[in-house]
């Protein structure tokens, strides 16, 4: 069986460099096929999305975000999306689509809402390990700092919208920092939702459904959102999606 898989770029716009060519390229799928012992005519449709491996060790985040919460939200809820995702696509349409193809050809159709909602998920989580970073934290690079400043008035300013935005987001859902046109903004979306379907570019974000955090912080959200701020938040992978919008 060959495995897809999922190259995370913030800019949505990016999924059609994501053909299967390269899928099959960059995922050794030959060595898969021999070991399996399958005949590749048989592969046709069978194909499954994949999540790539947490960028850093379960217990890297601590003391902000314990071992027990990643592996947890990991291991049990990404890969569970993932898996739902897998199921619901098999033998249909979306079977041999990016992931990012099937945000957008799903997202705001009701009759489609199951896969939108554990592609969607797929996406946000694995965008979500890599806007922290176990040295992260403080100031963002200058560049994006000078941005930040345009966009906010100041980088104080920009951090206050976030926790803002996260303790006002009303259930379950998601606060990102996203480029909107020509400036940065903060932006929070409700349970699986994604900026990029509406043309936004997602820089960070940070997951604020409950079991992100509650191991962790119980009820105490903005205190979850303040410490990866100040310790986790990941400003070169902001910079290096940011990059890619220019
Ligand atoms: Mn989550």
């Amino acid at each position: 069986m060959i495995k897809r898989n999922i190259d995370m770029k913030a800019n949505s716009s990016n999924a059609k460099g994501m053909n299967r060519r390269n899928f099959i390229a960059s995922s050794g799928g030959a060595m898969l096929i021999l070991a399996a012992g399958t005949s590749p005519s048989i592969l046709k449709g069978a194909e499954i999305l994949t999540i790539p491996s947490l960028p850093y060790p379960e217990n890297a985040l601590e003391p902000i975000i314990s071992a027990k919460t990643v592996s947890v939200h990991y291991g049990k809820h990404h890969k569970g999306y993932l898996d739902n995702l897998n199921k619901l696509i098999s033998g249909t349409e979306f079977a041999d689509m990016t992931l990012e193809l099937i945000i957008q050809k799903t997202s705001g159709q009701t009759d489609k809402a199951a896969i939108f909602n554990n592609a969607a998920q797929t996406w946000n989580h694995t965008f979500y390990w890599r806007s922290m970073n176990p040295n992260g934290g403080g100031e963002p690079p200058k560049s994006l700092l000078e941005k930040i400043e345009s966009s906010f008035g100041s980088f104080d300013e920009c951090k206050k919208q976030i926790v803002s935005a996260a303790t006002t987001l009303f259930g379950s859902g998601w606060v990102w920092l996203v480029v909107d046109g020509k400036v940065l903004k903060v932006v929070k979306t409700s349970n699986a939702e994604v900026p990029f379907v509406s043309g936004m570019k997602p820089l960070l974000t940070m997951d604020v459904w409950e079991h992100a955090y509650y191991l962790d912080y119980q009820n105490r959200r903005a205190d979850f959102i303040a410490a990866t701020l100040d310790k986790l938040i990941n400003w070169n992978f902001a910079v290096k999606n940011f990059e890619a919008t220019m």
